[in-house]
């Protein structure tokens, strides 16, 4: 193994997908899967797909072209639309996410230009304040809409829980129907997308004995990490664990609890305390700031994080005393997996499950010892 290392459970992640996907349609909601955080991996994408995701999502252009050139059979929606890309939004996606005007106008020019229809969903603002149009402002934007080229207006949607953490709450929800038959009323329209939001709107799903209008919910977290993104709770039935970084031990032993002499600021400008508890076992990982969000790693339990800096993690191992090669394994959150998953220094390695690897969903937090791994699961 040459670390650090994420491994992938491709089998997780597909039973992740085919779990979720079954769960919505059940009650008329289709799902598409965001691929924002495995930096437009094929070999991620092709898992999604054939698992029964037809439409993949992506807020960059440059991960929607790596999936076009290298193959993956889907249809790509574009989540964050720049002006200066709009020949290649129409070009390499289906639909776009869109909340500004003068880039819809410069998307109907580019369309027209190569005799093409782009479809497009409009964003409206309800309150986290990241894109999307004020609902007093939507009229006009439709009005206006309507009569551009090469345009095709098929749905409107709302992104709430990123930004702000805004709850996608029955009254949300309700909003957005509401916002979707005044608008077909007015304009005479029908609007086959009601795009309600992302993994957030998961207890919304599980509780609200009325979807209303809203038909698409576009995932990101809750594939891969399956878990629900406002309280961190795991959905049932799903993996938690598909994703595990492993780091390997280059210094261990025992060391005071509080760092002695003079002190000024530390690497990064901060000054740190440390909770002074005599003598512990301490290990350092070959892996820092560098290579990973470092604040979003669960350690194995019986380990906590002392700190990190740009190439060392510092651990407090209590009771364990762990020795030099050792591999220890962490859970990730979804800031952590993003920047994983982009570093060039960890090395990807995909999985795909054994049986003795079938082990039920939820396991996180089991601790497992093997000779050379610390870890989770
Ligand atoms: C990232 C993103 C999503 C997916 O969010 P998750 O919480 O990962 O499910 C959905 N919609 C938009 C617009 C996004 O930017």
């Amino acid at each position: 193994m040459s670390t650090p290392e994420i491994s992938i459970d491709l089998d997780k992640i597909a039973h992740n997908v085919r779990t979720l996907k079954k769960l919505y349609n059940t009650r008329g909601i289709a799902i598409t899967g965001v691929t924002k955080v495995m930096s437009g991996n094929t070999r991620l994408a092709k898992i999604l797909v054939e698992n029964g995701l037809g439409i993949l999502a992506d807020s960059r252009m440059t991960n929607i072209k790596k999936m076009w050139c290298d193959g993956v059979q889907a249809k790509f929606i574009l989540l964050r639309t720049l002006l200066s890309e709009v020949e290649e939004v129409v070009k390499y996606t289906d639909i776009s996410l869109n909340s500004e005007l003068s880039i819809i106008r410069a998307l109907s020019k580019a369309a027209k230009k190569t005799k093409s229809t782009h479809q497009i969903i409009l964003m409206v603002e309800l309150g986290d304040l990241r894109e999307g149009i004020m609902p007093i402002k939507l009229n006009h934007v439709v009005r206006t809409v309507l009569k551009l080229q090469g345009i095709k207006l098929v749905g409107i949607g709302t992104n709430l829980a990123c930004f702000a953490g805004v709850k996608p709450n029955e009254r949300k929800m309700r909003q957005l129907s509401s916002i979707a038959n005044d608008l077909e009323k007015k304009f005479n329209i029908t609007l086959p997308i009601i795009s309600g939001g992302n993994s957030a709107n998961y207890n919304w799903f599980m509780s609200s004995p009325n979807l209303g209008r809203i038909n698409h919910l576009r995932l990101g977290e809750s594939i891969f990490l399956g878990c629900e993104p406002l309280n961190k709770d795991p959905i049932s039935e799903l993996f938690t664990n598909a994703f595990t970084l492993h780091a390997e031990v280059i210094e261990s032993g025992v060391k005071p609890s509080t760092p002695y002499g003079e002190k000024g600021l530390d690497a990064f400008g901060n000054k740190p305390e440390f909770e002074s508890c005599g003598a512990i076992q301490r290990a350092i990982l070959a892996i820092g700031k560098q290579d990973v969000s470092t604040e979003g790693l669960t350690p194995p339990i019986g380990i906590t994080i002392l700190g990190a800096n740009s190439d060392h993690l510092i651990l407090n191992t209590h009771k364990m005393s762990l020795k030099v090669g050792d591999k220890v394994a962490f859970d990730l959150n979804y800031g952590s997996l993003l920047s994983a998953m982009h570093s060039n220094t960890v090395t990807k390695n995909y999985v795909q499950a054994t049986n003795d690897r079938r082990v039920l969903p939820n396991g996180r937090g089991k601790r497992l010892i093997s000779q050379t791994t610390i870890s989770n699961n």
